[in-house]
């Protein structure tokens, strides 16, 4: 297992983490990495990384889709919408690995996306090796 940290600087952004988790998995000849942010405002998504619009959209999209301040936790922490978004893009995935390499399609990326920040975030990686 590994486990990196990442400060975000931005309430809501997107951070492209595919060459951190590529630099993990080269001793790997054939297996799997499984990717877990163990968070609530923050999560962990594949999509394009070659327009950074498109991580924009996304994010534009959320907001409209989960307004700020309208929700029962709001009166807590006033971060509901992160909750929202969170649990809508999910916390973990897992991506083939093969003679070292992430076989992520070329327009591939790999994102921690940040809803409640800045902070400081986690990101847990668990590497499944198979054995020939
Ligand atoms: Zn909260």
């Amino acid at each position: 297992m590994v486990e990196l940290t990442i400060k975000t600087s931005k309430r809501e952004e997107f951070i492209d983490i595919t060459n951190l988790v590529e630099r993990r998995v080269r001793e790997i000849d054939e297996g799997l990495v499984c990717i877990f942010v163990p968070h609530t405002t923050a999560c962990v998504t594949i999509n394009e990384k070659a327009d950074p619009n498109i991580s924009i959209d996304i994010n534009n999209f959320l907001n409209r889709t989960v307004p700020r301040g309208k929700w029962l936790h709001d009166v807590v922490d006033g971060n509901t919408d992160a909750h929202i978004k969170t649990s809508l893009i999910g916390n973990s995935i897992n991506i083939p690995v093969k003679n070292g390499k992430l076989q992520l399609g070329v327009w591939q990326g790999i994102f921690l996306c940040e809803f409640d920040g800045p902070r400081e975030r986690k990101i847990i990686l668990n590497f499944i090796e198979i054995k020939k």
